[in-house]
């Protein structure tokens, strides 16, 4: 197989549109067979339920090349799960997981041109989505959907090396309790970009969310779960209802029990109590885990003794683990790779 002729190492995260993509029709109480297709564009009616009143949801994995030239994507299993949990959250048909993962795995393979060469640090970004198509203007479910998945090519995320992330405690709320926060849906998303937006104006990388209900537990980020290290290195994170449930962040806890040999919490963890750790990460299926330097909350700094120059050790060690799990550097707890091919 030829690769397209891209400069993967100066890939940024953005749009490339490749050559196929998965959809399958839900009509009549049923989902379709499903097919690959070629046309990056959808027709709906102005009227559709996701238009008006944002019935979506979608997925984030990615197909990588290993060491020994597999392609393989990291525990899609949970990832079709969590969509199924979307769906039934958002009103929406579940589509089957075992589905989900026909249809990665057939839209990889169709794109195996653009996954990007072992060693380039670039990926290939995986978008499963799924939204109410049909039209819509009393607030109801809608009667049809579209299960949907792209792919594209992303640049390594450290590009020029590691810099650890200034945040800022946000005023705005990300979820509410008995809300939607433990579901990737897109409505999540669209009320956070003011936040994001007036964050990065202000000179942060990102915004920590507390908790809606009494604004003094750490949730999470926008779109990454935190974890934090002790002065013992006891690996933290934090846990509530409302916080969406990482991948990333559920394999760290698993190397650093596993691997690594540390003691794992997850725990409500509060405020207060992030100015003792020792380092602080966020973890998604972008990064992996990007180190956080400083947390400022109207003005008070709290500066880890990681620092502002490199990822703290254990931070780095579990980076470099799940990393080599995922290159198939190191070998995986059973069941975490995929090969497509
Ligand atoms: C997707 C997402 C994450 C990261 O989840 P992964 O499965 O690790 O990619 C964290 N927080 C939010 C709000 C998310 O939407």
């Amino acid at each position: 197989m030829e690769k397209k002729n891209i400069d993967w190492a100066n890939l940024g995260f953005g749009y490339h549109e490749t050559d196929k993509r998965y959809v399958s029709y839900y009509k009549d109480g049923a989902w379709d067979e499903g097919a690959l297709v070629t046309d990056a564009s959808i027709t709906i009616n102005e009227c559709a339920g996701v238009l008006q009143y944002a019935q979506t949801c979608f997925e984030g994995l990615k197909a990588y090349t290993t060491e020994d030239g597999r392609i393989v994507t990291f525990r899609p299993d949970l990832n079709g799960e969590r969509m199924e949990d979307s769906c039934r959250r958002l009103e929406m048909p579940v589509f089957p997981k075992e589905r989900f993962l026909d249809a990665v795995t057939k839209t990889v393979a169709a794109n195996e041109a653009y996954v990007p060469p072992y060693g380039s640090g670039a990926t290939l970004y995986i978008r499963p989505y799924l939204f109410g198509s049909s039209a819509v203007i009393g607030v109801k479910p809608a009667q049809e959907y579209q299960f949907r998945v792209f792919t594209t090519p992303v640049g390594p995320y450290f590009k020029g090396g590691v810099k650890p992330l200034t945040i800022k405690v946000s005023d705005l709320d990300r979820a509410a309790p008995n809300g939607t926060g433990h579901i990737k849906a897109g409505l999540n998303y669209a009320m956070s970009l003011h936040a994001i937006v007036t964050a990065h104006e202000e000179g942060f990388d990102e915004n920590m969310y507390l908790d809606a209900g009494t604004r003094t537990y750490v949730e999470e980020t926008g779109g990454a779960n935190f974890l934090f290290v002790t002065k013992d290195n006891k690996v933290v994170t934090p846990k509530s209802d409302s916080i969406l449930p990482s991948i990333t962040r559920r394999s760290l806890m698993v190397v650093a029990k596993d691997y690594l040999g540390l003691e794992v919490e997850e725990r409500p963890v509060a405020f207060e109590e992030v100015k003792d750790f020792a380092e602080c990460g966020l973890c998604g299926t972008a990064a992996v885990i990007s180190p956080v330097g400083k947390v400022v909350d109207h003005g008070k700094e709290i500066v880890f003794p990681s620092g502002m120059s490199e990822m703290g050790s254990v931070t780095k060690k579990l980076y470099d683990t799940l990393t080599g799990i995922q290159m198939g550097r190191i070998e995986a707890p059973e069941g975490w790779i995929h090969v497509i091919k």
